[in-house]
């Protein structure tokens, strides 16, 4: 490696360093986000879908009447945005007004 690639592989390993420290543990923000499709795989497995009011209750393993994204104790991020972080799908948004099967009450 050459003096100068060396100086800046040094120099980009101390800004990714820096960038560390400055956000530490920084949660994932759902505009930083894409939104998980219906048709993603993992979405069909869980019966994942935008909109709850489209669930037959009579389908839902838990028997909570209004079950929705917003009131899942598996959803993540900011109460009041459309599109929000979950714990089932990494690295993607759910819609707030959403469903899956997973869905959880909060304690
Ligand atoms: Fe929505 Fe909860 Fe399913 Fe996540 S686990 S998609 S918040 S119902």
């Amino acid at each position: 490696m050459s003096k100068i690639a060396r100086r800046q592989f040094i120099q980009l390993s101390a800004v990714a360093a820096a960038g560390c420290l400055v956000h530490p543990g920084r949660e994932a923000q759902a505009q930083d986000l894409p939104q998980l499709a219906e048709d993603d795989p993992m979405a069909q497995a869980m019966k994942y879908t935008h909109d709850a009011s489209t669930v037959d209750p009579s389908t839902r393993a838990n028997p909570a009447a209004d079950q929705n994204c917003a009131n899942c104790a598996l959803i993540q991020g900011n109460d009041g945005d459309e599109w929000r972080p979950c714990q089932i799908f990494p690295g993607k948004a759910v819609a707030a007004a959403g469903w899956c099967s997973v869905w959880a009450p909060k304690s």
